[in-house]
């Protein structure tokens, strides 16, 4: 069984009036025993004045004591000397039942009782027991409620911001929740959420612009496709002419099969679904290696490609996935430079100790401005030169991650038309 309301509000009000009924029992028993004992300790004080006073006149002259029990009214009181009773008020015996305190002072020659009433004292503590009984409960309902008024005012940010959060869909992740007060808990909460939701709607962003950009790059060599099939068709064609339509049709073919073979490549990066293996690499003999399989397209451009390894240098990486980011930077070095270009990797270490490969090149330099941008997916300076080049914008994509998944970092330095060096730096480990 659920003893406990589900809501908050009002368990904070239940919890908060049970503490307080507590409190006040405490409270209230505390002080209705100590003003108890500070009562009964003054009548046992009175009644020892009695004493005292009767035992004075009663030695000075018996007489009085007449006179004395007119001036003490209700108190009541017996001097007797043996069986022999000396004086005694009206009303003595006070009855077995009468609310009076007793208080008796005795020697050989005599003996004095006296008996004063207890009624004022029973009364005040009557009248102190009800109003504590009323105030209790007073007091509880009084904390019910107003803890239940304040609980609510508390808790308000709380349903606003369900309120809002419970609106909130993909298609609206720029929506935000309300601040009251940004320093008190809830405040942080909304914050924290903010957060999230800010960091949600730019993946959310990223993930459609890659879409779209994904759609509008495979779309273009499908139409490349269509249209040189459709010219074909409605010509006659020699046969050398038919070899340069199907030539043409699988050049497309070739993009779109390295468009979606990088795209996948990304995806999976970025799901981290690509293991790595690490071991330690020998940088230079993987830019060899590199450079001599990119050599033909460099010849082919009548371009210099130079290899210059300065120091033995190697890094603990993955040595497949970081081959595909250097055959990446060198084929865009190859690429974009000119004709009789020359185009250089360096490997070395640098003073703070770290392993580089740098892929210099001669070509047209990208502005500063750029610099960021280029390796975002799809990215490039200048579409159409890209294009023609047969690039698709995922290569430096690719090559960033590539780099970084090796717990490396990758930069450019370059100006336009000052040529091009892209960097890549990774933790030193000699190779053995
Ligand atoms: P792409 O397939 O277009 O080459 P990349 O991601 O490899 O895509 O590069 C992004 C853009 O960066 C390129 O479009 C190009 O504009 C620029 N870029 C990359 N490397 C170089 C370079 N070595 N020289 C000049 N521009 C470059």
């Amino acid at each position: 069984m659920r003893v406990l309301p589900r809501s908050v509000r009002a368990r904070l009000t239940l919890w908060h009036a049970a503490v307080l009924a507590v409190v006040i029992c405490s409270f209230s028993a505390g002080v209705f025993l100590f003003v108890r004992a500070q009562l009964s300790r003054a009548l046992d004080r009175q009644v020892a004045d009695d004493l005292a006073t009767i035992e004075k006149v009663y030695q000075d002259e018996k007489g009085d004591l007449g006179e004395l029990a007119h001036r003490m009214g209700l108190t009541l009181f017996e001097v007797a000397e043996g069986e022999t009773v000396v004086y005694r008020t009206r009303g003595w015996p006070p009855p077995a039942t009468a609310p009076v305190r007793i208080g008796r002072r005795a020697d050989p020659s005599h003996r004095i009782t006296v008996a004063r009433d207890e009624t004022p004292l029973r009364q005040t503590l009557a009248t102190l027991a009800a109003i504590l009984m009323i105030g209790l409960p007073s007091a509880t309902a009084l904390a019910v409620v107003g803890g239940y008024v304040l609980a609510g005012r508390v808790l308000a940010p709380v349903g606003a911001m369900a309120d809002t959060a419970r609106k909130i869909t993909a298609e609206s992740l720029a929506a935000r929740l309300p601040v009251e007060n940004p320093d008190d808990e809830f405040g942080r909460l909304a914050r924290v959420f903010n957060d999230t939701l800010s960091r949600l709607h730019q993946a959310f962003e990223q993930l459609r612009r890659f879409t779209a950009d994904a759609s509008h790059e495979l779309r273009t060599p499908l139409t490349a496709l269509r249209s040189v099939g459709e010219v074909a068709l409605q010509r006659r064609l020699s046969d050398e002419g038919y070899r340069e339509v199907v030539a043409s049709m699988l050049e497309e073919v070739d993009r779109l099969t390295r468009l979606v073979e990088n795209l996948l490549t990304l995806t999976r990066a970025e799901g981290g679904r690509i293991p790595l293996t690490p071991s330690v690499v020998n940088l230079g003999e993987l830019a060899v290696g590199v450079s001599e399989s990119l050599r033909v397209l460099s010849e082919e451009r009548e371009q210099v490609l130079k290899v210059e390894i300065c120091a033995d240098v190697g890094a603990r990486c993955d040595p497949d996935i970081l081959r595909q980011a250097l055959i990446n930077l060198l084929h865009n070095a190859i690429k974009y430079t000119p004709r009789a270009g020359t185009v250089l990797i360096a490997v070395n270490v640098t003073a703070a100790g770290d392993a580089v490969i740098e892929v210099k090149d001669t070509g047209p330099g990208i502005a500063p401005r750029y610099h960021e941008r280029i390796f975002e997916r799809f990215a490039r300076v200048d579409a159409a030169r890209s294009t023609e080049q047969g690039g698709i914008g995922l290569g430096l994509a690719i090559a960033r991650w590539a780099v970084e998944a090796n717990g490396g970092r990758i930069e450019v330095e370059s100006a336009e038309g000052a040529g091009s060096v892209f960097r890549i730096v990774l933790p030193h480990a000699s190779p053995r």
